[in-house]
């Protein structure tokens, strides 16, 4: 059976490229029906491990990628063939140097361990780079344990994976130079490696691989900067990944269905922002707005707006409204801000382009008009604002842009009639007297 792990090590930060990795494994065991193991390898991070875990958990709980084995973030674990932190792994990895050494595979050499690395060439049968030929007759014995008795990524990696009865080991393509060793090394045990799957890797603007230091290369960037998940997520996909019929936009289940590692690219994937931001924008408007609402709170509230105090049917109308035209919750914040502040701030510039005595007066007119109006619906304002300017023989646009910027403070936003409903009469009709003070 198929059983695959994204095996992070916590450094404090989940790269876009880990995430891929992730996505890819959590696809592929998702279409085998097969087992997605989360593995942590935190040999080498003696500092802040917890913390940095949690980004992990974080990362992959927001894009929703859920994990049949390792650890679980409220505690405690699920699996059997853990422990799933390698620093609770230690014996298991004594174990297997024991038997190396017992096998003459691996010899002592100044308090350390040292693997004997067969000096010859290695072919490695990839599934996504078909096969790639090793020189390792020069290779040198390698270490498998430091002089401090801490054992060595190559080592704990294989051992992991083949007590792990891992089937496919799908990592980025930084890790292929490292397989032929790991091969070795499972061949040393005596025991059948798994087989291995190497993404390519995702460049930059630039072309060069994208690093820690790149903008956008932290997934937390778009946590944080009002990205949608699922749009996240479907652009991970494309990240040597397509469905054959060219759709670029897809739901999840899609994915899920078609997802072969053979169909996974062989060359390098660039890694395009603006794209990813076309296709925020996209989910913003094809998602509902019951699923586009537990992102909003959060936007919202991240901005300090006390939404709590507000009704969830009065957020859930603002939503509706703005989403259609905004890319990023960041956007979405901006636009909605009228309706959660008592007062409104108004946007540079906006009050000497609209509200000079022409807009005033216009202003006075309409606040004279909306104190009579019986109904607030958006069609029933429409008609009021049409009338009103025949009377005034004048275009409605006279008075549609002073209302926008007395009632909400900017220049430019969603249908004006909607947002006018929605702010109800009361609020409109102070924001109109405000405006003309
Ligand atoms: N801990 C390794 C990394 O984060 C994992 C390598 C692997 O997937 O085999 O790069």
């Amino acid at each position: 059976s198929v059983r695959v792990r994204f095996a992070p090590s916590p450094t404090g930060y989940l790269h876009v490229g880990g995430a891929r990795t992730a996505l890819f494994n959590w696809l592929y065991a998702r279409h085998m029906g097969g087992t997605f193991v989360l593995r942590i390898e935190d040999t080498d991070s003696a500092r802040n491990t917890a913390d940095a875990v949690r980004v992990i958990f974080d990362g992959l709980h927001w894009l929703g990628l859920d994990w049949d084995e390792g650890p679980l973030p409220a505690g405690g674990v699920r699996g059997d063939r853990g422990p799933y932190f390698q620093s609770e792994r230690r014996a298991i990895y004594d174990r297997a140097l024991r038997r190396l050494l017992d096998r003459d595979q691996a010899y002592e050499s100044d308090g350390a361990i040292r693997f004997r690395m067969p000096r010859k060439k290695i072919v490695v049968e990839d599934l996504i780079c078909g096969e790639v030929g090793f020189d390792c007759t020069l290779e040198q014995d390698f270490v498998i344990q430091r002089k401090d008795g801490s054992p060595v990524f190559h080592l704990v990696n294989v051992v992991d994976d083949l007590e792990m009865r891992i089937s496919h080991v799908i990592r980025g393509e930084d890790h292929l130079s490292n397989t032929p060793k790991h091969l070795a090394i499972a061949a040393a045990l005596g025991e059948t490696a798994p087989r291995y799957a190497h993404i390519p890797l995702i460049l930059n603007r630039t072309g060069s691989k994208m690093s820690k230091r790149d903008v956008g290369a932290s997934l937390s960037e778009y946590q944080e900067g009002g990205y949608l998940p699922q749009a996240v997520r479907n652009y991970l996909c494309l990240l040597g990944w397509s469905l054959r019929e060219n759709r670029e936009v897809f739901p999840i289940e899609t994915a899920i269905g078609k997802f072969e590692l053979n169909q996974i690219h062989g060359s390098n994937a660039r890694f395009d922002a603006d794209k990813l931001l076309w296709m925020n924008g996209t989910y913003m408007r094809s998602l509902s707005v019951e699923e586009i609402l537990p992102h909003a709170r959060i936007w919202l509230e991240r901005t300090g707006f006390p939404i709590a105090k507000w009704e969830q049917d009065y957020i859930k109308e603002v939503v509706l409204l703005v989403k259609e035209k905004v890319k990023t919750g960041k956007e979405l914040v901006e636009w909605a801000r009228p309706f959660f502040q008592e007062e409104v701030s108004f946007e540079e510039g906006a009050v000497n382009r609209f509200l000079n005595p022409a807009g005033v007066q216009a202003l006075r007119e309409l606040l004279d008009d909306l104190s009579e109006a019986a109904d607030f619906a958006s069609s029933a304002l429409e008609a009021r604002f049409r009338k009103l300017a025949q009377a005034h023989e004048t275009s409605v646009r006279t008075y549609v842009h002073p209302a926008r910027v007395a009632t909400t403070g900017r220049e430019v936003g969603p249908s004006l009639y909607h947002s006018l409903t929605i702010l109800g009469k009361e609020r409109v009709l102070h924001r109109l007297r405000r405006a003309i003070e």
